[in-house]
């Protein structure tokens, strides 16, 4: 039997997942995309996608561009998932995830080309070894 380390869903409840093995810490950002997405930044973990497990996904849909592919509940609108075709991690809107997590926030990434309505990153919450380790 698998052991559930993490569960999520999405606001109205219609998606509800539960991962089946390690998250990876989260990462947050700054793309045009994510933004387009989520109407702000994006927080993401991430885990194989072999652990993602769906339990309830009546109104879970995808939206595929750009060789990336980007799951959301049609019901509340909730932005949960995306996943480049050829990788074989899917990625988890760290939101969307029930609490304790046990994540920590590492990185920030695009922080080169972020919306124009905001300036301050915070300097030095760029995580200095660079990115973590994508699982
Ligand atoms: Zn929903
Ligand atoms: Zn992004």
């Amino acid at each position: 039997m698998p052991i559930t380390l993490h569960s999520g869903g999405c606001l109205c409840g219609g998606v509800r997942y539960v991962v089946n093995g390690p998250l990876r810490d989260v990462v947050v950002c700054h793309c045009s995309r994510c933004r387009k997405t989520h109407g702000h930044v994006a927080a993401y973990t991430a885990c194989a996608a072999k652990d993602l497990e769906l339990v309830d996904e009546a109104t879970l849909r995808w939206y595929e561009a750009d060789g990336r592919a980007r799951g959301f509940c049609t019901a509340c609108g909730a932005s949960l998932f995306w996943q480049a075709i050829e990788r074989s991690t899917v990625s988890i809107a760290a939101g969307t995830l029930d609490e304790p997590t046990g994540l920590k926030t590492v990185a920030q990434i695009y922080t080169g080309e972020p919306g124009d309505y905001y300036t301050d990153l915070g300097e030095g919450t760029i995580h200095p070894e660079g990115l973590p380790d994508p699982l």
